[in-house]
């Protein structure tokens, strides 16, 4: 995955691999401790002057001869970006020779992103959320959660982003802090449209309230011949879940599980296309055709 720079808004200046091989604040880890913006957007690291995007920082003190020598460094680096007003930063896809999408570059990227070249221990285990038949940015949402990755508010707190009170509340229901478990499991709206899906999968069961766990016990819900689909299913619900949280903070979105899981129904059904994942088992053709539930 590759960030591809819009408005420069959405991803942290420092902190994000946005431009080489490697985030900035490892490239130049002195300017970054001298930054007094070190959590800033790319955005707010400089402005437009008479219609030309001009690079400006700001530091804790007065920079040192061989310090702005750096900076000069990191200004022949990042100058060709362009930033666009008006149209979103967003991950893409690398191409990769073959120009497909592999688990491992995947993986060996999300994770170099991350800030860590291995992972170790029991997050090794979730990695097979990879092999999803998924669109990346679907998987790469999962893997986030997964990983406690997400800018859910409780995360920006803990990166001492200015958050009121009242913008930190779960969106769904304004009762609580949004935390990644509140907000992708346990919120009532969520619960109640996991327990949908569980019961469309035709199974009974009462899922773990914390994201590791829950994953790991619904891609267990069926046998190993499921366990693709059941990744699929799992991300898609996630990637849904944020993309609603996103709507309805940003643009007046409103929670509408009779439609999510309609549009689940029929993004699963064409990602087990493209993926040649077997739809005639069982279980997803009985999930599939389901009556739908009356609309709530
Ligand atoms: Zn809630």
């Amino acid at each position: 995955m590759e960030i591809q720079v819009g408005d420069g808004a959405g991803f942290i200046f420092w902190n994000h691999l946005w431009i080489g091989e490697s985030r900035l604040s490892d490239q130049f880890p002195r300017l970054y401790r001298l930054s007094s913006n070190q959590n800033g957007s790319i955005s707010s690291m400089g402005e437009w002057k008479e219609g030309e995007w001009v690079w400006s920082f700001s530091w804790n003190r007065e920079l040192l001869e061989r310090e702005k020598e750096q900076v000069q460094r990191l200004v022949n680096i990042i100058k060709h970006v362009r930033i666009c007003e008006g149209k979103a930063d967003k991950w893409r896809w690398k191409a990769s020779k073959d120009d497909s999408f592999t688990v491992k570059s995947a993986y060996k990227t999300i994770s170099a992103a991350d800030g860590r070249n291995s992972i170790r221990g029991s997050d090794l285990e979730l990695a097979i959320i990879w092999k999803a038949p998924a669109p990346p940015k679907v998987i790469t949402t999962a893997w986030k959660a997964l990983r406690g990755r997400m800018a859910t508010c409780e995360n920006l707190l803990k990166r001492k982003v200015n958050i009121q009170h009242q913008e930190a509340l779960c969106v769904f229901c304004k009762a609580t802090i949004e935390t990644a478990d509140h907000l992708f499991l346990s919120c009532d709206k969520v619960y109640q449209l996991w327990s949908e899906v569980v019961a469309w999968l035709g199974k009974q069961t009462v899922l773990p309230c914390k994201v590791k766990n829950h994953f790991n016990a619904f891609i267990n819900l069926g046998c190993k011949k499921e366990k693709r689909f059941l990744l699929s299913v799992w991300s898609g619900v996630i990637w849904s879940i944020w993309k609603v949280r996103n709507e309805c903070k940003f643009q007046l979105g409103e929670w509408n599980s009779y439609k999510m899981i309609v549009e689940l129904k029929s993004r699963l059904w064409s990602w087990m296309t493209i993926h040649n994942v077997q739809k005639s088992t069982e279980e997803f053709r009985s999930w599939y055709t389901a009556a739908l539930p009356g609309e709530s």
